[in-house]
Formats: structure tokens, sequence, C-alpha cells
């Protein structure tokens, strides 16, 4: 769905409901034109599967309030029904800078709406935020008049940032504190972001007096466009600075100290709210996301919040019962286990786990039964003793199944 089905379709009359109609409204409207236009009730009558395309993609869009707003803002600054610039003549605007649509192409606004912040959290948030986007990528700067973008806009949100980190077993489980070294768009160290060269300044675009916008009436109608002179901007460079070409905004390495919090698992995505890109003109800073790769451990395991551990124990200490000292994140605790353990039985720590969100996990260590790999004369001896001496069959259900002739 292009920005131009926003200017040009209009969802509230798709739904028929009124364009201040309520989620409930928009949810009711649909559901009944959903099942009146669906093409399972209408075999082969294209009219109704268009109007049922139409009401889907509408509720699409008004059902969403995120795109519901965008939509609402598109219609209102380009007018319900199409803006259609260079319908009357000298049209267009600078190569580079807005698309020059011929006359009665409808004007697309692209991905306007989606570019401005790199995938993550885009927002249309007026006027600046619309001209701030459709200038940032384009221009080439070239022509020495292309002046830094955000002279007339407000302040704009700075960039969601992506960056992957790698932790060791215990630091993802007991949250640590590491330096991240990030790549991103910040103000130029040269020209501090003016875009203009050092010594020079940039001026108040004489055509739209910094307004970045100007005025152009075409039969009853009034268009607000941005201006030609300044693209948008307000202000024109003379001098561009030479490091930014202009733009007033550099790639600039940055390194970053960012709190992991306990608990995070091999692959997560974490947000960590404001520490992306910084904003422009003092606006708010994108947030970081950060993809978590766990490496193993030799010791522990982990199931969700619970921790696991393997421990092997005798076939006395299985027989006899024993206290083992095990090894735990922090420090270790004592494991009573009872006479007559099986092996594969596994016994639950409390709270020896993986501190995760509003609950601590478990340790929960599973004990196996270590057979000796050699035996001396004696210690043969001895088993072939002890052999003799236990009638317990180990395996009651294996001898049932063979005395049965197997099978299940
Ligand atoms: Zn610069
Ligand atoms: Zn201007």
């Amino acid at each position: 769905m292009s920005t131009r089905d926003f200017i040009e379709k209009d969802y509230y009359a798709a739904l028929g409901v009124a364009k201040d109609a309520d989620a409930a409204a928009i949810k009711k409207a649909y559901r009944a034109l959903a099942r009146d236009l669906h093409p399972d009730k209408n075999p082969g009558n294209a009219q109704a599967e268009a109007k049922f395309k139409e009401a889907s993609e509408a509720y699409g869009v008004l059902s969403d309030a995120t795109k519901r707003k965008e939509y609402d803002e598109a219609r209102r600054l380009f007018g319900s029904g199409g803006f259609r610039p260079g319908g009357g003549g000298g049209g267009g605007f600078p190569p580079g800078g807005f698309p020059a649509g011929s006359a009665g192409q409808p004007f697309d606004l692209g991905d306007l709406f989606g570019a401005a912040s790199g995938g993550g959290g885009a927002r249309a948030g007026g006027l600046g935020d619309l001209f701030g986007g459709l200038f940032g990528g384009g221009g080439g700067g070239a022509t020495g008049t292309r002046s830094r973008q955000q002279a007339a806009s407000g302040p704009a949100r700075g960039q969601d940032v992506e960056t992957e980190a790698t932790l060791a077993f215990d630091e993802a489980v007991l949250g640590v504190t590491v330096p991240l070294r990030m790549q991103s768009p910040g103000s130029c160290p040269t020209c501090h972001g003016s875009g203009a060269k050092p010594g020079t300044a940039p001026h108040t675009c004489p055509v739209c007096n910094g307004a970045g916008v100007t005025s152009r009436s075409q039969g009853a109608f009034a268009f607000s466009e941005p201006c030609r002179e300044c693209r948008g901007s307000g202000s024109v460079v003379d001098d561009p600075c030479a490091t930014c070409k202009g733009s007033g905004i550099t790639d600039q390495v940055r390194t970053i100290t960012v709190r992991i919090p306990a608990g995070v698992k091999d692959g997560q995505r974490i947000r960590l709210a404001g520490k992306g890109a910084p904003g422009r003109r003092g606006g708010p800073a994108g947030d970081l996301f950060v993809v978590v790769h766990v490496t193993g451990s030799e010791l522990f395991g982990r199931s969700g919040d619970d921790l696991t551990l393997d421990v092997p124990i005798s076939f006395a200490e299985a027989a006899l019962g024993t206290t083992l000292t095990v090894p735990t994140l922090d420090g270790t605790v004592s494991l009573k286990v009872p006479a007559g353990t099986a092996g594969g039985r596994t016994f639950r720590v409390r709270g020896r786990g993986v501190h995760g969100k509003g609950r601590t996990g478990d340790l929960l260590v599973t004990v196996s039964i270590a057979v000796p790999t050699t035996l001396d004369a004696d210690a043969r001896a001895a088993v072939e003793a002890l052999a003799a001496r236990i009638d317990e069959d180990p395996r009651p259900q294996v001898t049932a199944a063979v005395r049965a002739g197997g099978g299940v």
C-alpha cells in the first residue's frame, strides 16, 4: 500500500463510517461488509469481490491506530481526491528532490512514512518529518545549493539502530554492562550540522523567507508546496561543508555503554529506549535494538529461567545416599541425595536459576550413575559378592515383556 493509496482512497467511505468513528464502530462496519461481500457467498461476482478487497484494505488501515493517524495526516495535508503537481504547467521539483509529476499523474509520496527511521519505529510527525524524509536521502548535493534539511522543520527523532552483542553464558544470566561500537548518522563534526563550510553560514531562503513552503494557486485551490529554492529547508548554503557535502549529517562511530538486563536468551532482541541515534534539533533519540548471542556453558544448560546441571554420582552414593556440593552461578549449594536414588532423577534447588522477569528460576540437578571403567581383583570380587546379595530385578518391566514374548 503506497502513500498514493492513502491520498486517493477514501477508506471511511469504503467502510461507510464517519471520519471520527471509533474502533468499535469501524470493526462492526467491516464485519458486516465482510459477511455480505465475502467471495464464498458471492461466487463469480466480481463487483462484490472488488468491494470486499476495498473494505479489507480500508479496515487494514483504519483498524491500526498508527496507520490510521498517518492516513488522516496524509489526507489532511494533501487533500482528498489527489494532489497533482505539475498539472498547471511549470510543474515538478528540482531533480533529486521531489518527483516531477507529469500532468494527471498522481503525486506519489513513495514510502515517505516508512523510510524516515530505518524500518523500526517510523512516525510521520507532520510536515517537518515529511519533508525531512523526502529530502534526506536524495539529491547528491553537488549543486552547491543543497542546504541543511532541518532548518525549517521541527525537531526530528533520531533513527532506530540495531546492533549485536555476544555474551558469555553467565553474563546473559546475571546481566552485564557492555560497550557497543555503533555507526549511525549524527551531526557533522566539521560544520556542527549547519551544512555550511566553516567560516560561512547558511542564510535564510529569499524565496520562502525561511518557511520552507510556498503557496501556489491552481483554479479554486491553493496548494502548499515545499520551496523549490531551498527544497523545503528554509535556508540556503552557498558554500557547502566538504565533509558532509552540505547535508549537515555524517556517519559517525560512537561507543556507548549499555546495561543488558539479567535473563536474556540467545537470539533475543532487546530494545533500549533512547539509546539509538541522537535526535536532530533537540529531538528525542531513537531506540537501540540489540540482538543478543549467548555462548554456551560447559557446565550449565538452560531451560527458560531454569538452569540445568548434570551430576554423575557413584553406585555407592546412589545406594547409600549422600550430600552433594554442587556449583551454582554464584557460589555453591548443598544437595541431599537420599538412599536408593535412581539414575536420571532430577532435584530442584529453588531460586538458584536465572533471574527472569518477575520470577527467579530454579537449578535442576539431574544425577546419573557413574560406573568405574576398571576394577582391580579385589574390587571385582567385592562387586561380584554384592551382586550375589541383591535379589531386586533392576528392570521388572523389561523382564515382564520378555516373558510375554516381546511386542507392545
Ligand atoms: Zn558538514
Ligand atoms: Zn525556500
